[in-house]
């Protein structure tokens, strides 16, 4: 295996060379603090929020795509809905809508708790190209235990690839680590698969968060298997809302809302639902936005509401 990869903010995928079985372990440090210091998420909201961060950059390690993978979790008791998007170049963001039940659950509340009556929630992963062609969407019910069970679920129903996954979190941090085997499995994939997933409980969330690194990790548990591993690639927190995004999103919203709006508050302000940055537009510069003809056409889609 090749140096040292980083293990901070970093995603690390792996192979067994002599078997269809691959991997990847991530973990995020500064990146899943700086998404959760964003806004002031009750405990057992933060913990979600960080598992299904992790959970997006594993399965955005298995995709080969353009945009935004989004991954949203709508549930119908304290967690309304949890959103995580995570792009091509692994920019992470995310946002959360709860009530105050949330506020007294236990960090670790399960997810059925969350969601409350989980016959309404459900979980969607939508891969966004952000380029006007065709999104394309998967639905699994919430009838899981855990953010990691549920993602198990949809990767071994709706992409048909045996799939394990752990998410261990602490303090504001967390990691993840994913195998699955692939298709065409012989009787030593079958062999090395059973192998790999037993490993991942023998792993358990303690020596998750405890490992050193990636190697370390790996070749503490796979001794006598040939892997390889792929040079790791940083995550990060990066919100892409722009003041052309929020220009747009206020085209769609139209002149009469506007001035609405500027009739009452003398001003629009926007904030992004992701990072908090406020926007402001003051009379004039909210006016201008509906000078140019055509201008309400093809707005890009933002990410925002409002
Ligand atoms: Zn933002």
């Amino acid at each position: 295996m090749p140096g040292p990869a980083p293990f901070a903010d970093a995603l690390s995928r792996f192979v067994f060379e002599e078997a269809a079985v691959r991997g990847a372990l991530v973990s995020l440090d500064d990146a899943c603090r700086d998404i959760l210091a964003c806004h002031p998420y009750p405990p057992a909201l933060a913990r979600a929020l960080a598992e299904l961060l992790a959970a997006s950059t594993l399965l955005a390690s298995t995709l080969k795509f353009k945009g935004a993978l989004v991954v949203q979790l709508q549930g119908a008791g304290p967690v309304r809905l949890l959103v995580v998007e995570c792009d091509a170049d692994l920019n992470l963001r995310a946002t959360a809508q709860w009530n105050r039940e949330a506020d007294i659950l236990p960090a670790d509340a399960p997810l059925a708790l969350l969601a409350g009556d989980t016959a309404r929630s459900r979980l969607s992963i939508t891969l966004d190209p952000k380029d006007g062609g065709p999104i394309s969407q998967g639905v699994v019910a919430l009838d899981a235990t855990s953010i990691a069970t549920l993602i198990e679920h949809y990767l071994t129903t709706s992409e048909q690839i045996d799939s394990r996954m752990l998410l261990a979190s602490e303090a504001g941090r967390i990691r993840g680590l994913l195998m699955q085997r692939l298709p065409g499995a012989t009787a030593t994939d079958d062999a090395t698969w059973e192998r790999a997933s037993a490993e991942i409980e023998r792993i358990g969330d303690d020596n998750l968060l405890a490992a050193g690194g990636v190697e370390t990790l790996l070749a503490g548990h796979f001794p006598d298997d040939d892997l390889r591993l792929f040079p790791s690639r940083a995550a990060r927190f990066r919100c892409n809302c722009s003041l052309d995004r929020v220009a747009s999103v206020l085209r769609m919203l139209g002149r009469t809302e506007v001035e609405t709006i500027l009739a009452e508050q003398g001003l629009v302000g926007v904030t992004c639902e992701f990072c908090n940055r406020p926007y402001t537009f003051v009379a004039d510069e909210a006016r201008a936005l509906f000078e140019r003809r055509g201008a309400a056409e093809g707005a890009p889609h933002g990410g925002l509401k409002h």
